[in-house]
C-alpha cells in the first residue's frame, strides 16, 4: 500500500480516538441538593454544563417551592397571634370579607374548585373543618364523634368558596369554613420548581418530594427513568415499576400520615361525603405532564372507587393512574398499559382498565 496513504489513515484514526477520548471526559456536571419543605423531604438532582449554574438553579427551584409553602400554610406560625400566609387570612376572614390574594394562590384556587367540580366533589379544599377535628396538622389525632362530623361536614363545600377573577378575590361564604390546600400545594410548588430549572438550562432534573416524583429531560446514560411503586403495606418494597417520560407521578396512600385506634386505620385522605377517611383505596398514583394536576388528582381518585376513578382519567387526555384498592387489586389505566411493569410473586390481583382512553 501507497506510504503516505497508510500515514493519512493513522493519523485520522488517532484523531477520532482523541476526539472520542475528550468527549467521554468532558462528562455532564451534576448537583444533588436536599431540603425539608411543605411537610416533606424534597431532593432535586440536575444535570448539565456548568457547576454553578446547576447550583443556582436547585437553589431558585427550593425558593420558589419555599415561596409556595409560606403562601398556603393554613396554620399561624408558633407565638405568632396573627395571619403569616394567604389562606390563613381567607380563612380568618370567613363569613365576613373577601381577601384579595396573590396570583400563585388564585390560580390553585381555580385548579381545584375545576377538579371539585369534575369528580362531583371528591377533592374539596375547603376540607379543613374536617382535618381539625379528626386532628390532622395538628399534634394530636382522634376519632371525633358521629355528631361532630354531621356538623362539620355542614361547612365543607367548595360551593361556597368564591372566587372573582376580576380583583382575584377570595371568599369563604360560612363563617367557620376552613381552607387545605394539602391535596394540591406541593404539586403546584414542585411544577414551579420544575419551571425554574427549566429556565435556568438544566439538561435533565429529577425531583422527588416525599414520593412525588417529577422528571424532566434525559438522563446522562440515556435510559428512561424508572420509579417503583410502593406496596401500601410493605414498606421498603415495591410493587412494580413505572417508566416516565418528562412527567410525574404522585402518590396519594393511607400510609403516610395516619394513627391506629381499635385495631383500625385512620388516615389523612378525608371523604367530603362521609367525613371519614376515604376507604376505597390503598394507594393512587397519577401520571401526568404537570406535578399540580397529578397531585389534585391522586387526592381525587383516592377518594374514589376504582370505576368512577377510571371514567375520571379516561376522559383526560395525557393522565393516567394506577389504584391499589382496598381489597388488593391493581388496576391502572389504559395509558399505564406500555409504561407499567408488575412485580411477580406480590399478593395482589392485577386489572387493566377496559375503557378506551382519549390520550
Ligand atoms: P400528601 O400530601 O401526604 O402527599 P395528598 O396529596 O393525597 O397526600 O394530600 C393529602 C392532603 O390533602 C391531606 O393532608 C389534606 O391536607 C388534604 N385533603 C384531605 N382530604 C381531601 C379531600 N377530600 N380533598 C382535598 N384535599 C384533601
Ligand atoms: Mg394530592
Amino acid at each position: 500500500m501507497n506510504k503516505r496513504y497508510y500515514y493519512l489513515i493513522t493519523i485520522i484514526c488517532v484523531v477520532f480516538l482523541v476526539v472520542l477520548g475528550f468527549l467521554r471526559f468532558r462528562q455532564e456536571e451534576e448537583v444533588t441538593s436536599e431540603q425539608f419543605l411543605m411537610d416533606t423531604l424534597v431532593s432535586i438532582r440536575v444535570t448539565g454544563d456548568e457547576q454553578e449554574k446547576l447550583q443556582e438553579a436547585v437553589q431558585k427551584a427550593f425558593g420558589e417551592m419555599k415561596r409556595i409553602e409560606e403562601l398556603t400554610d393554613r396554620f399561624q406560625a408558633a407565638g405568632s397571634s396573627s395571619c403569616t400566609s394567604e389562606i390563613c387570612r381567607v380563612n380568618s376572614a370567613a363569613g365576613k370579607q373577601a381577601q384579595v390574594v396573590d396570583s400563585d394562590v388564585f390560580t390553585m384556587l381555580v385548579l381545584a374548585k375545576e377538579y371539585a367540580d369534575l369528580s362531583g366533589g371528591a377533592f374539596d379544599i375547603t376540607i379543613g373543618p374536617l382535618l381539625d377535628l379528626w386532628g390532622f396538622g395538628k399534634a394530636e389525632q382522634k376519632v371525633p364523634s358521629a355528631e361532630d362530623i354531621k356538623k362539620a361536614l355542614a361547612l365543607v363545600d367548595y360551593r361556597e368558596l368564591v372566587l372573582d377573577d376580576t380583583d382575584n378575590s377570595v371568599l369563604l361564604k360560612k363563617t367557620g369554613m376552613s381552607l387545605d390546600l394539602g391535596g394540591i400545594a406541593k404539586g403546584y410548588a414542585a411544577g414551579k420548581a420544575l419551571q425554574v430549572l427549566q429556565e435556568h438550562g438544566v439538561k435533565s432534573a429529577l425531583l422527588n418530594a416525599g414520593g412525588n416524583i417529577s422528571v424532566w429531560g434525559q438522563k446522562a446514560d440515556k435510559k428512561p427513568w424508572m420509579i417503583g411503586i410502593q406496596d401500601p403495606r410493605d414498606p421498603g418494597e415495591v410493587i412494580g415499576a413505572l417508566t416516565l417520560n418528562n412527567e410525574s407521578a404522585v402518590t396519594s396512600g393511607d400510609y403516610n400520615r395516619y394513627f391506629i385506634y381499635k385495631g383500625r386505620r385512620y388516615h389523612h385522605i378525608i371523604s367530603p361525603f362521609t367525613g371519614y377517611p376515604a376507604d376505597k383505596n390503598m394507594s393512587v398514583t397519577v401520571v401526568a405532564s404537570d406535578p399540580g394536576i397529578a397531585d389534585i388528582l391522586s387526592t381525587t381518585l383516592f377518594v374514589l372507587d376504582y370505576t368512577k376513578g377510571l371514567q375520571i382519567v379516561e376522559k383526560l387526555e395525557g393522565v393516567d393512574a394506577l389504584f391499589v384498592t382496598a381489597d388488593r387489586k391493581i388496576v391502572i389505566s389504559s395509558g399505564l398499559k406500555e409504561k407499567f411493569t408488575i412485580k411477580q410473586g406480590k399478593d395482589y390481583t392485577y386489572e387493566e382498565s377496559g375503557l378506551v382512553s382519549s390520550n
